[in-house]
């Protein structure tokens, strides 16, 4: 039995209700308000944060505006945020571990000949 593709309804300020395919990965329109434009309505996915020292940089989430004006806004995308957060990092914090590929290329480009 072939399941039905998941809709929205959203209601707009200037096309009355609208029905959207709804992706997987959308979390849903609870914050969605009536007086939005068509052109604004928005999927958006989980939010993910990366953080340093317990504070948050910055936040990703998928993101597309199916009946966006412009090509781009329609097509799905990572919509990233800053925090605010502004500060020199102690150079210590961010040493990172050679990657395994990088290290073996230099071991075999010092090794001697056998
Ligand atoms: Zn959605």
């Amino acid at each position: 039995m072939k399941e039905e593709p998941r809709t929205v309804v959203l209601a707009t300020l200037d096309h009355g209700d609208v029905i959207l395919p709804e992706p997987a990965w959308c979390v849903g329109h609870a914050d969605h308000r009536p007086d939005s434009y068509r052109v604004d309505l928005c999927h958006t996915g989980s939010e993910h944060q990366l953080t340093h020292d317990g504070e948050l940089l910055w936040t990703a989430s998928l993101g597309q505006a199916p009946c966006a004006s412009r090509p781009q806004g329609r097509t799905l995308g990572v919509y990233v945020a800053q925090d605010g957060y502004a500060r020199t990092l102690d150079p210590s914090a961010c040493t990172t571990s050679p990657r395994p590929s990088m290290r073996t290329q230099t071991t075999s480009a010092n090794s001697p000949p056998s």
